[in-house]
C-alpha cells in the first residue's frame, strides 16, 4: 500500500537502526510499503529498496496502485482461502527457520485445479520437479510483474509450468499440484511473493530476517489489488 513521509526519513538495508543508511528522503514523499508495525518495507518511485520506520510513514488510501494493472486470484475463487498464513511459525513444517516464507492456498484433494498469472507480467524463471530446486520446490516458475517490480513464485505444480516469456493476468500457467516437498502431500499452491526480479539465487534463505528482507506476504498484495 502506499505511504507518505511525514518527516525527513532515512531508508536503510534492513529493519533496525543497526541497518546502513541507502538515502535520506523528504517529508511528503510517496512510498510503497509493506511489512511490520515498527519497520515497513518500501519500494521508492525510482524502484530503491529499503527499510523505514513506521514511526515516519502515514497510510495513504485514497490513490489507486502505481499500477494500473489488472489484477486477478492466482486460484480459482473457490480456492481462494489460505490453508497456510506468511511467515506462519511450524517448526515441523518448516523446520530450517520455523517460519513459512510463502502462502499456501489448499486444494482439498482436488486434481486439475487451474493456476493463473495474478497480474500481466513476464515468467521470468522456471524448473522443473526433477531439477536441483524442484526436490523442494517440485514444478515452479516465478512471473514477475513489472508495474510493481515484484515477483510471485508458484510452487508444488502437477506438471511443467508456462514456458518463459511474457504473459497476461488470469493466463493459466501451471496446475495445482503436490510435486516437490509438499506438507503431507497435500496438493496445494505455495505462492512466495519476492521484491525485484526474481532469480533463484536468492531462494537461498540465510535466516528468518533474510526472509523478512528479501519477501512479502504475496496474499495480502493481491488482494488489496482486486
Ligand atoms: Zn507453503
Amino acid at each position: 500500500m502506499h505511504f507518505k513521509t511525514t518527516a525527513n526519513v532515512n531508508v536503510r538495508t534492513g529493519p533496525g537502526t543497526e541497518y546502513s543508511i541507502v538515502r535520506t528522503i523528504p517529508a511528503g514523499t510517496m512510498v510503497e510499503g509493506d511489512g511490520g508495525v515498527s519497520w515497513k518495507a518500501v519500494v521508492l518511485h525510482d524502484g530503491t529498496k529499503g527499510f523505514c520506520s513506521a514511526a515516519y510513514l502515514e497510510a495513504v488510501f485514497d490513490l489507486q496502485p502505481l499500477s494500473s494493472s489488472v489484477w486477478v486470484p492466482p486460484v480459482p475463487k473457490e480456492y481462494f482461502a489460505l490453508s497456510q498464513t506468511y511467515l506462519n511459525e511450524d517448526w515441523t513444517l518448516y523446520p530450517k527457520f520455523g517460519h513459512h516464507a510463502g502462502v499456501d492456498y489448499g486444494g482439498h484433494g482436488t486434481t486439475g485445479i487451474q493456476l493463473f498469472a495474478c497480474a500481466d507480467g513476464e515468467i521470468v524463471y522456471r524448473a522443473v520437479a526433477s531439477s536441483a530446486w524442484g526436490a523442494s520446490l517440485g514444478n515452479h516458475a516465478a512471473l514477475h510483474v513489472p508495474s510493481v517490480d515484484r515477483s510471485f513464485l508458484y510452487c508444488h505444480m502437477a506438471s511443467e509450468p508456462h514456458a518463459l516469456g511474457p504473459v497476461e493476468a488470469g493466463e493459466q500457467i501451471g496446475i495445482m499440484g503436490n510435486t516437490g516437498t509438499s506438507a503431507a502431500g497435500a496438493i496445494h499452491l505455495h505462492l512466495e511473493g519476492f521484491y525485484g526480479r526474481f532469480t533463484i539465487a536468492e531462494r537461498s534463505f540465510t535466516s528468518l530476517e533474510d526472509i523478512k528482507r528479501k519477501t512479502f506476504d504475496a496474499d495480502a498484495f493481491i488482494r488489496s489489488r482486486l
